[in-house]
């Protein structure tokens, strides 16, 4: 049996009782019938780079989702793009590229699969899922049936989605509508990173890609910086009169309410005293080398050294700004 320290980029967590690998989509739906019919703990595993698990684990039934399949009809704009949930996210934006489209590019390099991304309407450089999906099947735990859910009735925010607040089961396939486009349309975050010149799709995969290597935010094994979940910590969303009482030079960002703004986590981190590379003693949990908002195992770190970490951020921050961080990955069994 495999832990979930082999099946999950922070590489902690213990064994559990059951890990199945469904290829199909009926192959999923019956593994989580009989899962939820067993009244027994169960997980839905993509990828494992959202996730940090306990070592304690025995009594869970862990369902990775192995199913694959990319089904394109092309329409006069663009293309819609069927994706069943096993795919994994990258490839598949590598594919859209190379097909001449254009809405996920920014996105390249998130690791995990198709069917976890919407989950938390996974984004980067000012792309979210959001934007581009039209509509995905789901199989609800409550009712065992099968049901088309229309991008509206999905609730994304911010890191946020109906998934994140009590709507639970297991994501078939996800749909996309994505434009032919010669030139990447640039948001103000990607124009920051970037700069304001046209790029073609593909150039623009590239750019992101180099880009999120340097940061440590491209999976390789050889490079701990990446034995990670990414952002440990959503930036926090506070009101305009809250930041105007922060240090001018904290950097924030407009948010779709005009009362709010969305501050850098990653500064509020290193400007409470934790920088990169940071680590507690004895513990092989640190902050990565390469930036400070991405918590990371050295080596033979424990979930409980990753989440010592994690608090003693939370309250370093806190105590200095008065901000309470909250963690992006889904801890499980803690
Ligand atoms: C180096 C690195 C960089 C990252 N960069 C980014 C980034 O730029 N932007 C970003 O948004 N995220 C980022 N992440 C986080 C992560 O990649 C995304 O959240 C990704 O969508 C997780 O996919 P996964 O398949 O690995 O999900 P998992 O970690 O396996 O699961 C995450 C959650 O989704 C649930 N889930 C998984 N599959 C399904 C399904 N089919 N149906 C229903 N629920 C499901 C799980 O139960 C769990 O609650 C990064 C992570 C790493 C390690």
């Amino acid at each position: 049996m495999r832990s979930l320290r082999e099946v999950t980029t922070m590489r902690v967590g213990g064994t559990p009782a059951s890990l199945v690998t469904p290829q199909t989509k009926d192959e999923l739906i019956d593994a989580c019938l009989k899962a939820w019919g067993s009244g027994e703990n169960w997980l839905i595993l993509g990828g494992g780079s959202n996730i940090v698990a306990a070592e304690e684990l025995s009594l869970l039934n862990v369902i990775k989702v192995e199913t694959r399949g990319i089904q394109i009809d092309e329409i006069p704009t663009g293309a819609i793009i069927r994706v069943q949930a096993g795919e994994d996210w990258d490839e598949f934006v590598a594919h859209t590229v190379a097909a001449g489209l254009s809405g996920i590019e920014a996105m390249s390099g998130i690791p995990g699969t198709v069917g976890a991304a919407p989950v938390q309407n996974i984004g980067a450089y000012g792309q979210e899922i959001a934007e581009v999906l039209t509509r995905l099947e789901f199989l609800d735990y409550e009712t065992g049936e099968t049901e088309i859910l229309e991008n509206s009735q999905l609730g994304f925010g911010y890191r946020d989605s109906i998934f994140k607040h009590g709507k639970t089961g297991v994501i078939l396939w996800v749909e996309f509508k994505l434009k032919h486009s010669a030139h990447t349309h640039k948001t103000e975050r990607l124009i920051e990173a970037l700069g304001d010149t046209e790029e073609t799709p593909l150039e623009v995969r590239k750019r992101v890609l180099a880009l999120r290597n340097q940061k440590g935010m491209v999976l390789n094994e050889q490079d701990h910086d990446t034995w990670s979940c990414g952002s440990f910590f959503t930036n926090p969303i506070v009101s305009r009169a809250f930041a105007s009482a922060l240090p001018e030079e904290c950097p924030r960002w407009e948010t779709t309410n005009e009362d709010e703004l969305k501050l850098s986590a990653a500064w509020l981190i290193e400007h409470s005293g934790i920088g990169k590379g940071f680590a507690l003693a004895a513990s092989k949990a640190g902050t990565s080398t390469k930036h400070c908002l991405a918590i990371t195992n050295r080596g033979d770190a424990t979930a409980g050294q990753i989440i010592e970490l994690a608090k003693f951020i939370q309250t370093s921050v806190s105590n200095r700004f008065g901000i309470n961080l909250v963690p992006e990955p889904n801890l499980i069994g803690f």
